[in-house]
């Protein structure tokens, strides 16, 4: 350059603050500088490409579209050059040394008014170019315009107070970008080092990008890609580098949006779950991109926390590119993006359980936690992640499952309600008491018997509008149904409800007969606001002083026979009737797995056993 005919300039006011704020405290990764140049220079060339349809007359037509980057350790310098559109004078003082969004002005009268950097601001503006100034003391851009009457050209700064244009003959059409690093980031001049970070945030960039003349870039950006164009071995190939996994992907859902806002995703549902095999809670495994170029490998607050499962990438051209990790859970765009994308996955899940049953149950078995989880935390996709559950019931055989879809199908007319047991497993639940009734019926029992699932059903509620009933609480009206066997009248029937609360005092909170029972004499129901075996256990592990007495409300059944003799015993043989119900409460418990300490039940028993062989 010939300072001869170099111009001085000053920035703009504007300017000198916003390098102020990137250089001193915008970006705490300074190493994103090489990301925005390269996607400038990538935007630059896709510019070319637009202009190339339209205009002949374009200044050196057959340069090649590539970035070309070099480092010179010695002299500290990092290269980049591209053979875009380049700039013209007016263009260089236009586009950087003014600012040109309203946005960005707004944002930096806030951070002058206020004195400080609204944290929650930071990013949702362009600084792209300015970066280079985190890591560089001066920054020569030479560049020459696409259009004929362009000038070689060059323009200096030291990102300070201003910048000079000068010529710089020879320059071909494009940018030429020559940064000298600051004393303490030579580092940054190293090959290794640039090559990491091209490989970490411009992998997928859509021009070759060669670092000291080798080629850097090979993976295609295959979620822009059309679907008919890739092979499932291509999308294999893409799963294992770019999600870095080893196993098959169970399912993926490639798709497109372009309204409300422009999104391309490509996802992967994994084959194995390694939190399942004991890894761990897995990181997040979808990243975000804007056109092509890395955002963020793990977005926070781009998908709900259970989805953390699913790999891939979400590329959307309405980020800016300079969102900050800070912001982007506040960004009501990545809040929408992140929706659009969770509702897309779901129904993904739907449909291929539908296609292919067998395939997801046994993807089911290894990753149904993930749908629970979601249940219990994600409000708003609550519902429709209650269709994917899969469980046993009444109606399956062992082994089988079904979901609430077809148990609402099988549901009898009127039936308002969807009945579940929790229970260790199918062969504990099928010998509760509290099966009888509903089998007698022809109800259908939802059986639960994964340790969360109590949780899981109390956070969800109902399905479709029927409400789920957990069969071991008392409460639940079962419409009449002709029980067979001679019944206690009902006057007797009340003399031994009444004559059992007696007995049994405090331990249950009610003694009624009920339409329930066929086999067995009595049943033990939890009030509806009771706790589960299941979940007293959970307590008990969580917290040893855990201490909850259990009461529960007693239903006997008129038709029993025990019943009907007990009836006749409490007038004819009352210390031995008083044996026989504190004996039926504790069976009762027993059954409902209730029972918390056997001694008196077992000296009892012995009692009952000399009384019965005449001792
Ligand atoms: P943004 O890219 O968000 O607009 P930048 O600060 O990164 O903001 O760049 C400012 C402007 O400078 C760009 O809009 C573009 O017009 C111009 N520019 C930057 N890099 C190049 C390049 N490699 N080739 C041509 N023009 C460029």
């Amino acid at each position: 350059m010939s300072t001869a005919t170099a111009e001085k300039h000053t920035f703009q006011a504007e300017i000198q603050q916003l390098l102020d704020l990137v250089v001193h405290s915008l970006y705490t990764d300074k190493e994103i500088f090489l990301r925005e140049l390269i996607s400038n220079a990538s935007d630059s060339m896709e510019k070319l490409r637009h202009i190339e349809a339209t205009e002949k007359d374009i200044h050196e037509p057959t340069l090649p579209l590539e970035i070309h980057i070099t480092t010179d350790s010695e002299a500290k310098t990092i290269t980049i050059s591209d053979h875009g559109i380049g700039m013209t004078r007016e263009e260089l003082v236009k586009n950087l040394g003014t600012i040109a969004h309203s946005g960005t002005k707004a944002f930096l009268k806030s951070v002058k008014d206020s004195g400080s950097t609204p944290g929650n601001m930071i990013g949702q503006f362009g600084v792209g170019f300015y970066s280079a100034f985190m890591v560089a003391d001066e920054v020569k851009v030479h560049t020459r315009s696409w259009r004929k009457d362009g000038e070689e050209l060059v323009w200096i700064s030291d990102g300070k107070s201003g910048y000079e244009i000068g010529e710089s003959p020879g320059q071909s059409r494009g940018v030429k970008i020559v940064m000298h690093l600051k004393e303490d980031l030579a580092e940054y001049a190293e090959e290794t080092r640039l090559k990491h970070l091209i490989e970490t945030y411009s992998n997928f960039v859509g021009f070759p990008i060669l670092l000291n003349g080798k080629r850097i870039n090979e993976v295609e950006a295959l979620w822009l890609k059309n679907k008919s164009e890739i092979s499932d071995d291509e999308y294999k190939a893409f799963y294992q580098f770019a999600c870095k996994a080893f196993d098959e992907p169970a399912y993926r859902l490639h798709f497109s949006a372009d309204a409300p806002i422009t999104i391309n995703s490509l996802i992967f549902v994994p084959g194995e779950n390694p939190e399942r095999m004991g890894f761990g809670k897995v990181d997040g495994g979808v990243a975000l991109y804007s056109k092509k170029v890395l955002i963020d490998a793990d977005p926070k607050g781009l998908l709900p926390e259970w989805m953390r499962f699913v790999k891939g990438v979400v590329d959307s051209a309405d980020i800016p590119l300079n969102i900050s990790r800070e912001t982007m859970q506040d960004s009501a765009l990545v809040r929408k993006i992140g929706s659009v994308i969770s509702k897309r996955v779901i129904k993904m899940f739907e449909k291929e359980a539908e296609a292919d049953p067998t395939k997801y149950r046994d993807f089911y078995r290894k990753f149904d936690r993930f749908f629970k989880e979601g249940i219990a935390n994600d409000y708003s996709n609550r519902e429709a992640l209650a269709k994917l559950l899969r469980f046993e019931s009444s109606l399956t055989d062992p082994g089988s499952v079904c979901g609430f879809a077809d148990y609402v199908s099988r549901a009898k007319d009127g039936q308002d309600k969807i009945f579940y047991l929790v229970g260790a497993s199918r062969e504990q639940v099928e010998s509760s008491p509290y099966i009888e009734a509903f089998k007698a019926r022809g109800l259908e029992v939802v059986y639960f018997t994964d340790a969360v699932d109590e949780y899981v059903v109390e956070s969800l509620g109902e399905f479709e509008g029927k409400k789920l009933v957990s069969i071991r609480h008392g409460g639940v009206d079962l419409d009449d149904h002709a029980p067979e066997g001679e019944s206690l009248s009902e006057e007797k029937t009340k003399e031994l409800c009444d004559f059992l609360k007696a007995e049994l005092g405090d331990r249950v909170t009610a003694v009624a007969s009920g339409k329930r029972l066929v086999d067995s004499p009595v049943i033990a129901l939890v009030p509806s606001d009771g706790m589960s075996p299941q979940m007293r256990q959970m307590m008990k592990a969580m917290d040893e002083n855990f201490k909850d007495e259990i009461k529960v409300e007693l239903e006997i059944n008129p038709r029993h026979p025990l019943v009907k003799k007990l009836s006749e015993a409490k007038a004819a043989n009352p210390e031995l009737a008083k044996l026989v119900s504190l004996q039926l409460l504790d069976n009762a418990l027993i059954a409902a797995g209730l029972l918390e300490d056997a001694r008196d039940t077992v000296s009892r028993m012995n009692t009952l056993m000399e009384k019965a062989m005449g001792a």
